[in-house]
């Protein structure tokens, strides 16, 4: 990170674009954020179809910047990346969010999993698998609570180097999830080279359910390629009962939405006020 604000990360070019240079601002912002823990974690359930039960939690980053307004991930997720900043956020989501599953494991939630979002950058490093080992150690969690979001943004630079992180943490019983499959940009060469446990449907997929017949056409394709593949399938974005039932019709095994439950500070959610 040193070495980079050397080559000129804050430096400031009159011909930066305004996201660039709010992407600046941001960056700075966030290494003050990190030292005086304006980070939290949020988490939004994910249902298992077949029981109805909350089967996982995903870990969802929140900024809340003292004095000033809530940073949505969209925005200081892309300038933590650009900084190198990704690294040591990702591992302290990593830290938080295994010590709050051990906690959920200890009071009566014994089977529940967490996901958590990935940056590439962080898979590429040579030294993840290890951290997260170091991690799930710490908490005392088996490995296979545990479930890995790889998101779409960002080149996979280094394929093999990811393919090795893979193999060791899928060695070591991690669950591994392609997020935001069928957004748009195509990520289908990224789930043909690297051995994924879980496809994550985007909301933008789902929402297209009721809308176009070729969405309809084309997810009981993928279902059975999914199955083929031994991969589990999980609907996110549902926020009505007709996509609920769509996506239980067409055999996903679990499904996450507005409709299931908000992401929210506190699992379970406390019961309202009388
Ligand atoms: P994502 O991983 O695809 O997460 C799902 C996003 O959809 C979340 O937005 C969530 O609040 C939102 N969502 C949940 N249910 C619904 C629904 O029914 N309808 C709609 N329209 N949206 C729903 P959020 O929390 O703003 O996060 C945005 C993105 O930021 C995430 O997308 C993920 O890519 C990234 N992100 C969040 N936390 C982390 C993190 O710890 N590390 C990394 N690398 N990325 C993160
Ligand atoms: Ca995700
Ligand atoms: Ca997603
Ligand atoms: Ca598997």
């Amino acid at each position: 990170v040193k070495r980079e604000l050397k080559n000129g990360w804050r430096r400031y070019r009159p011909s930066m674009t305004q996201e660039a240079q709010t992407r600046l601002l941001v960056t700075s912002g966030l290494r003050d954020a990190l030292e005086r823990s304006e980070f939290q974690l949020h988490y939004q359930p994910q249902i298992d179809l077949k029981s109805g039960e909350v089967m996982c939690l995903e870990a969802l980053l929140r900024w809340f910047p003292e004095g000033g307004v809530p940073v949505p991930p969209d925005l200081f997720i892309p300038a933590a990346e650009a900084s190198g900043l990704i690294i040591e956020l990702g591992q302290w989501v990593l830290g938080a969010a295994c010590a709050q599953l051990a906690a959920w494991h200890r009071s009566g939630f014994p089977r529940l999993r967490v996901a958590i979002n990935v940056s590439p950058l962080q898979f590429a490093r040579p030294d993840f698998a290890q951290s997260v080992e170091r991690a799930l150690e710490q908490a005392g969690l088996e490995a296979s609570a545990l479930e890995l979001e790889l998101t779409e943004r960002g080149e996979l630079s280094d394929l093999p180097a990811v393919l090795g992180q893979f193999r060791a943490l899928q060695h070591m019983g991690v669950h591994l999830a392609l997020d935001d499959f069928g957004a748009g940009e195509s990520n289908l060469g990224r789930l043909l080279h690297l051995p994924f446990d879980v496809l994550k449907l985007d909301h933008h997929l789902i929402a297209s359910l009721g809308t176009q017949p070729e969405a309809q056409m084309f997810l009981p394709a993928l279902q059975t390629f999914a199955s083929s593949l031994n991969l589990e399938l999980v609907a996110e974005g549902i926020e009505t009962e007709a996509q609920l039932e769509a996506v239980r019709a067409l055999g996903c095994q679990r499904a996450q939405g507005y409709l299931l439950g908000r992401p929210a500070a506190v699992w379970p959610p406390e019961p309202a006020p009388r």
